[in-house]
């Protein structure tokens, strides 16, 4: 899950990390009130979930509640990257000498976290990663942990000034914290920015959340936000499905990850795309099943739609009866390739023909099966 900047800095105060007050408006008048209490110069920000918010517009320095009515009106109205700004970031802002970067992420190849930093900061990562890597320092968190002398050698270089490069060790043993113990895969720093009077200080903040973590994260529920998420997120996380909505037009309901995987490969192989990665689990009672219809449905590229069902504990009468009582409430727009074997198959197959259904046990045959309608619906 991605956070929203004002949520993210909420979950870096909480780890005692340097962000200026702020509140969030949803209407100009909101984003006044705020500059008011706030007091001095404010910055808006929009609160869209991309980055390079400041290079398109949306975000602004405002003098007093008035100048902030006028910046929050115009950035409420922007739409960025194709979102739509719905919210505003009204906080506390500061006079900036430098600007730096710094980021923890979870580097998967290493399996290991990875501190990114670079005196480039302010402007966007990828574009210096590109044009100058050389001034990105990259170095890995060990098993053990960070400790506070490894984050002041690795921030000497860029910190002369003793009181500046004890503030940004602190600030990095906080991010480690923030990161490890907050289960993020993501925290990022960008500008970390020093001011004229040498304070150091985190003026934006990006976080993605490891979403496999939530179950030890209740508090994460209020930061979720309705508005970006897809319809086909939020129904696969409310019925307990792994869905993953992918580009191609083969929409896959398989029960299981590693067939489910196996079932894109065989999709690949034989010249197909598939259009998610959607696990219904091991047990599918009929709710699953039309869930996960439901979820494929709502995906407009999606062609044909294969059911790829292996009856070991999941029993495939139990996914025949799903399906039937779906397609009885919502008949299906495209054609369905149905292969299961395993569990029940015999009764999984009565239920079906009795339903004027039919499946094949043959993967193979069931895949290039669902490629072909693909294709005849595309002609
Ligand atoms: P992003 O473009 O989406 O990454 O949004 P940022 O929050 O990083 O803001 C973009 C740029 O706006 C920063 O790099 C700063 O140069 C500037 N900016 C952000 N906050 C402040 C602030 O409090 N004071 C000043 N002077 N500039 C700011
Ligand atoms: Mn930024």
């Amino acid at each position: 899950m991605n956070l929203h900047e004002y949520q993210a800095k909420e979950l870096f105060a909480r780890y005692g990390l340097p962000v200026l007050p702020g509140q969030v408006a949803q209407t100009p008048e909101e984003a006044r009130d705020i500059a008011a209490a706030l007091g001095g110069t404010v910055v808006i920000k929009a609160q869209v979930l991309v980055g390079g918010r400041g290079k398109a517009g949306g975000v602004k320095l405002a003098h007093g509640p008035d100048e902030a009515y006028d910046r929050a009106r115009d950035i409420l109205a922007l739409t960025i990257k194709g979102l739509p700004v719905r919210k505003v970031l009204v906080a506390r802002a500061a006079e900036i000498a430098r600007e730096l970067y710094l980021a923890i992420l979870l580097d998967r190849s290493r399996k290991l976290p990875l501190i990114m930093l670079s005196a480039a900061g302010g402007v966007d990562i990828e574009e210096v990663a590109r044009t100058a890597p050389h001034r990105i320092v990259r170095r890995h968190i060990p098993l053990e942990g960070l400790r506070p002398y490894q984050a002041r050698a690795l921030l000497k270089p860029l910190f002369r000034e003793g009181s500046q490069l004890t503030q940004a060790a602190d600030i990095l043993m906080k991010l480690w914290r923030a990161y490890s113990e907050g289960d993020c895969s993501l925290a990022e720093i960008n500008p970390l920015a020093v001011t004229p009077e040498g304070k150091v200080l985190a003026l934006d903040a990006k976080v993605i959340l490891d979403d496999n973590a939530d179950v030890r994260h209740r508090e994460w529920e209020i930061w979720r936000d309705p508005d970006e998420e897809t319809l086909g997120q939020r129904v696969a996380r409310e019925k307990g499905l792994s869905y993953v909505k992918l580009d191609g037009d083969i929409g896959c309901v398989v029960n299981g990850a590693g067939l489910a995987m196996a079932t894109m490969d065989l999709i690949k192989h034989y010249g197909g795309e598939p259009a998610n990665f959607l696990d219904i689990g091991g047990s599918s009672n009929p709710e699953k099943v039309t869930a996960a219809l439901r979820i494929i449905t709502g995906e407009s590229r999606v062609r044909a739609i294969l059911f790829n069902i292996f009856g070991g504990i999941t029993r495939c009468d139990d996914v025949a009866n799903g399906i039937v009582q779906s397609l009885k409430q919502s008949p299906l727009p495209i054609p369905l390739v149905i292969r299961l074997t395993g569990t029940n198959e015999e009764q999984a197959r009565k239920i079906l023909s009795e339903n004027g259904l039919s499946a094949t046990t043959s993967m193979d045959e069931g895949v290039r099966a669902v490629i072909a309608k693909a294709q005849e619906v595309t002609a």
